[in-house]
């Protein structure tokens, strides 16, 4: 088993009992990106702020990507990005049907030439569909 502890020590966050659950939750039970509500609903002892404010403490370390599902909801994932100095995230599936996000971890977002006096900070690709599931479900009606 991984250990989580360490993971947040040297991503530079100060190790606390409520950190240290939020991340062995994240990572023992999510798969795919999640909204805040669903870490609210996997941690029911923990405050809805609480959770908010250390998701972001761990967006802010690098930990997690903020992903903007394409259709108008907030959610985050773990960051996979295999060099750490760059965190260029990768591409995202969002179906219109669900609503769940996926996470294609080792699909690089492409390049792009962007203007030169324009400095990124971070770049988001969401292509949105219809997943394979709710597909099947579509064709029955
Ligand atoms: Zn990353
Ligand atoms: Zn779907
Ligand atoms: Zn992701």
């Amino acid at each position: 088993m991984p250990d989580y502890d360490a993971e947040l020590q040297e991503a530079g966050i100060r190790v606390t009992a409520i950190r240290s659950l939020i991340w062995r939750t994240l990572r023992q039970h999510i798969r795919n990106a999640f909204t805040l509500n669903d870490m609210v609903d996997l941690l029911v002892t923990i405050d809805k702020s609480t959770v908010f404010r250390t998701l972001t403490l761990f967006s802010e370390a690098k930990l997690l990507h903020l992903v903007d599902d394409g259709m108008g909801c907030q959610k985050y994932c773990v960051c996979h990005c295999h060099d750490t100095e760059v965190h260029h995230g990768h591409v995202h599936l969002t179906c219109v049907v669900c609503r769940k996000t996926w996470c294609l971890d080792e699909l690089e977002i492409p390049h792009v030439d962007i203007p030169d006096d324009f400095t990124p900070l971070e770049r988001e690709y969401v292509v949105k569909g219809i997943c394979a599931k709710c597909k099947r479900e579509w064709g029955r009606r």
